[in-house]
């Protein structure tokens, strides 16, 4: 309208379907998507980004023998060994990335320079076969006068870029906050009324309210659910005070207090809250984002792709066909995973990883 931002147009991803939503204010808040959205509103933005792509590996506990986390410093920046869980997280790379934004791939040489650099310090080296998992990630950095991503900004900048418009950039995820409050802050001109100051710095995270109370009586409540002490700890560290929520589900199904088969890390209930309570829609949102078991067994999903794939389809609804298909497509993107983690560059291993359907095609196409 004019030269104001009055809304955006979206869509359903699963669905298709596509509408119009009016607003005052629109925060473009997109990583590293963030100068395509901008390049939609047909003015300039204020900066640009640069996609910075980080590859973590992930390795057994028992390959490592050291009680703390290590940090290494490389040639340009830092590497971090770090205590996760029954894994190590070795990590990070740091290059350029221009290729599929939404699907960063791993390449051999990734992998590579991380087994190096810490063979470089460990008395027993690790080798490919110690692997357990490999994911890449795609940083939203400030771009700058310096061709080196690591040096460029790890400080946040936000822009009232147009009248109706705030775009919010760069920053770390630990400071989340503080850009969300930025963020808000710099679209109040164009809220009505009087806008009340942010209490983000008050409001605890979802499952934080009660949380040491019932660190304290993980004990007496675990035999309460008959379950393990340490599988109680478990799902506390993942749901917090979330977790009766979680073992509702199971009140009168016993069966999903049982392991995920191939995934014994993770309980049958899990799979169920992702999809009744968490937003999950395909096999590929639990096994890679609500769990880690993509990152966190050798056969990255693979062999419990069907039995979750079971537990989603009961909550939602699945046919035969679309849980099929689902598991068809979680194999494909694991074998493209693979396939690309053999490349020696970046462009190999991109046409590589891109072969792969993704289960949600229409996310990349522009909104009509
Ligand atoms: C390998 C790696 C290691 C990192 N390590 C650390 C660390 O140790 N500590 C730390 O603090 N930070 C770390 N970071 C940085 C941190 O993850 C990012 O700075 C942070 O996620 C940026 O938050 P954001 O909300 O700006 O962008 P993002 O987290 O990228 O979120 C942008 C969101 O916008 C969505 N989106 C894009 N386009 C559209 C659209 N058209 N419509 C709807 N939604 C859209 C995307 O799907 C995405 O969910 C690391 C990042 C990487 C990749």
């Amino acid at each position: 309208e004019a030269d104001r931002i009055c809304g955006v147009r979206v869509r359903d991803c699963e669905t298709g379907e596509e509408t119009g939503v009016e607003a005052h204010a629109v925060l473009n808040c997109t990583g590293v998507w963030t100068d395509e959205i901008q390049r939609l509103s047909g003015g300039r933005g204020r900066f640009r980004i640069r996609a910075s792509k980080g590859v973590h590996i992930v390795v057994p506990r028992d390959r490592i023998v050291s009680e703390s986390g290590l940090i290494l410093r490389t040639a340009t920046s830092v590497l971090f060994v770090i205590p996760w869980r029954s894994h190590w997280i070795l990590g990070t790379t740091d290059t350029g990335w221009n290729l599929d934004l939404a699907h960063p791939a791993a390449t051999r040489a990734d992998i590579d320079y991380l087994l190096d650099t810490v063979n470089s310090v460990l008395a027993t080296p690790l080798n490919d076969a110690d692997i357990e998992g490999v994911y890449a990630g795609l940083r939203p950095l400030l771009a700058g006068e310096s061709e080196e991503t690591s040096r460029l900004s790890r400080e946040h900048a936000v822009a009232r870029v147009a009248p109706g418009l705030v775009a919010i950039a760069g920053g770390k995820y630990t400071t989340y906050r503080v850009m969300a409050a930025d963020a808000v802050d710099a679209a109040v001109p164009d809220l009505p009324g009087r806008v009340a100051r942010s209490i983000t710095d008050k409001v605890p995270l979802l499952g934080a309210d009660g949380y040491h109370a019932l660190v304290n009586q993980a004990e007496t409540l675990a035999s309460r659910h008959r379950l393990h002490p340490y599988r109680f700890r478990h799902l506390l560290d993942r749901y917090g005070s979330v977790v009766h929520q979680v073992l509702a589900l199971a009140a009168d199904r016993r069966d999903l207090l049982a392991p995920v088969r191939e995934a014994p890390d993770y309980l049958r209930v899990e799979v169920v809250y992702a999809a009744s309570h968490e937003g999950a829609l395909h096999l590929e949102d639990v096994l890679t984002r609500r769990t880690r078991i993509s990152i966190e067994y050798p056969h990255r999903g693979e062999a419990c792709a069907a039995d979750v794939a079971d537990l989603m389809g009961e909550v939602l609804g699945w046919t035969a066909d679309a849980r099929h298909r689902e598991v068809q497509m979680y194999l494909a993107r694991v074998a493209a995973e693979r396939d690309s983690q053999r490349e020696p560059d970046d462009s190999a291993a991109d046409a590589r990883r891109s072969a792969a359907p993704d289960p949600r095609p229409q996310l990349l196409a522009p909104v009509s």
